[in-house]
């Protein structure tokens, strides 16, 4: 058994085993650093509560600490604003926390479940138990939100974790590292840096589980590593969530929010409504309301607004550039190549095969396309792949039930965008293409855990029926009691 004194560990602020460049972290590093997580896992001291709550609360302590560091590193990665890092990022991060610590008793309780008539007198429960070595791979878009909150679940459901951030936000995977190199024992949890190699020498190690969020591509070459091993996936992937606009909607309402929504972050959400649908009876009066949004929020020259988050570098600033077709650009459209900055546009399109249209745009272009109803509407959309998301502005009850009822999709809201990721109480996750598994609150606990089905059984009564030989009686018992 490995032997560590629970005071030490929760006291002790080191980190032996330290972050190099990916250069010279070799395989061998990772190997050392798996051996010794394994051993500690093993030695027991993850599941207890009080372990699992003491690490929730380091988590938040440290998220607390770093606020500073964190908002420059957002501002040095992605240019986002304090306000915008604090309540996009390092808010939500802390409400997570304090929800795991909230309830993490209630989740961690066995829980009942009926027992069959065909075998009492037992009785029946699902304990959760943690699955060991978790790798935590994530992106660079909301740096901070998407490698903590699965941290607090691994870590709420008494997992050992190596989290490697994304390298296209170095300033941010370097405070990360700091913060938690800073606050746990590299044995329960570590931080590697590092980029593609560094992933790819990862994946090809065996894991308890694999969480990973980014690219639906790249979600398929970390699915293929991890099934070499068996070992469980949770895909947390992106796509083109859609965004229906009723003849019944709200039309302000909708713009107001759908602004908000696209252009946090500069539209470097996988949440954001990617592309809207408009009914053609009110496709120029939400055009027009869109603008004027846009106009009120970013102001006529967005390209000086201090709070107009950037590109997250040259690569992707070219690709948004070639979505911005000769003619299509109805509103916005300017950009600022040095600063990589975009302004908020929108974009007339007719069909997928425009260039905003062919994949995720991931940045601050919104096309709009004209739809006859939200009937047309609901084919334009099951042709496609299944989204992440799926917006739907309307009053129409009907219309609402319709659309949820025969569209598949990860998640979404009603007359509002986004909102439904802030729920802890709704899982978060994606279907087919757009991911599997889902996290947020308990269902993260849940995706770190395996459910494991107990019968209890007593010893003082043991009905003879299931022990052979069996006869006619018996066969008549069974189908009594089986059917
Ligand atoms: P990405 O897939 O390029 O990178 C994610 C992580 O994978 C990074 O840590 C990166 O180092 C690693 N990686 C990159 N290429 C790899 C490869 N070939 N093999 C192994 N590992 C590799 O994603 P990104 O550009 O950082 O993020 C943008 C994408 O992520 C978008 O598609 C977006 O929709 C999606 N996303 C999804 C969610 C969600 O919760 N569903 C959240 C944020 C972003």
């Amino acid at each position: 058994m490995f032997d560590v004194p629970t005071k030490a560990l929760e006291s002790t602020v080191v980190s032996v085993i330290p972050t190099l460049p990916q250069s010279i972290v070799d395989t061998q590093e990772v190997l050392n650093i798996m051996r010794r997580q394994d051993q500690f896992f093993a030695s027991g001291m993850t599941l207890s509560e009080e372990f699992r709550r003491a690490q929730l609360f380091k988590l938040r302590k440290a998220v607390e600490k770093h606020e500073g560091n964190l908002i420059q590193a957002f501002a040095k990665d992605l240019r986002k604003s304090a306000t915008e890092a604090y309540f996009a990022e390092i808010g939500v991060t802390l409400a997570e926390i304090r929800h795991a610590l909230q309830h993490l008793r209630g989740w961690m309780k066995p829980e009942r479940s009926a027992t069959p008539m065909a075998l009492a007198p037992a009785r029946s429960e699902i304990r959760r138990e943690p699955l060991g070595r978790c790798l935590i791979l994530s992106p660079w878009n909301y740096p901070l939100l998407l490698n903590i909150t699965p941290l607090v679940a691994a870590l709420a459901a008494g997992n050992v974790v190596v989290l490697k951030p994304s390298e296209l936000a170095p300033a941010m995977s370097a405070a990360i590292r700091e913060m938690l190199q800073d606050t746990f024992p590299p044995e329960l949890v570590t931080v590697l840096e590092g980029g593609v190699e560094m992933s790819r020498m990862l994946l090809a190690e065996r894991w308890d589980l694999i969480c990973f969020t980014g690219g639906t591509e790249v979600g398929r070459s970390v699915a293929q590593a991890a099934a070499k091993h068996l070992t469980p996936c949770i895909l947390e992937l992106g796509g083109k969530s859609p965004c229906l606009v009723s003849r019944t909607a709200d039309l302000s309402v909708a713009a107001r929010r759908i602004v908000w929504g696209k252009f946090l972050n500069a539209g470097q959400t996988c949440l954001a409504p990617d592309y809207i649908l408009a009914d053609e009876s009110i496709h120029d009066a939400l055009v027009a309301t869109l603008r004027e949004e846009i106009l009120l929020r970013f102001g006529s020259e967005p390209l000086n607004h201090a709070q107009l988050p950037r590109i997250i570098n040259q690569r992707h600033f070219l690709r948004l550039q070639k979505m911005l077709t000769p003619g299509s650009v109805i509103h916005g459209g300017r950009s600022d190549a040095e600063a990589l900055l975009i302004e908020p546009t929108l974009v007339a399109a007719e069909d997928r095969s425009a260039a905003a249209m062919r994949e995720e745009i991931f940045g601050p272009i919104l096309p709009i396309l004209k739809v006859k109803n939200m009937a047309d509407a609901k084919t334009f959309v099951k042709a496609g792949e299944k989204p992440l998301a799926l917006y739907l502005f309307t009053a129409d009850r009907s219309e609402q039930e319709d659309i949820l009822g025969s569209i598949s999709f990860g998640g979404g809201c009603i007359n509002d965008v986004l909102v439904h990721a802030g729920n802890r109480g709704l899982p978060f996750g994606g279907v087919g293409e757009s991911g599997m598994g889902a996290y947020h609150g308990r269902h993260g606990f849940e995706a770190f855990s395996h459910r494991k089905a107990i019968v209890r059984n007593n010893t003082l009564i043991d009905v003879p029926l299931r022990y052979g030989p069996w006869g006619r009686f018996k066969d008549k018992a069974f189908r009594l009691f089986l059917n």
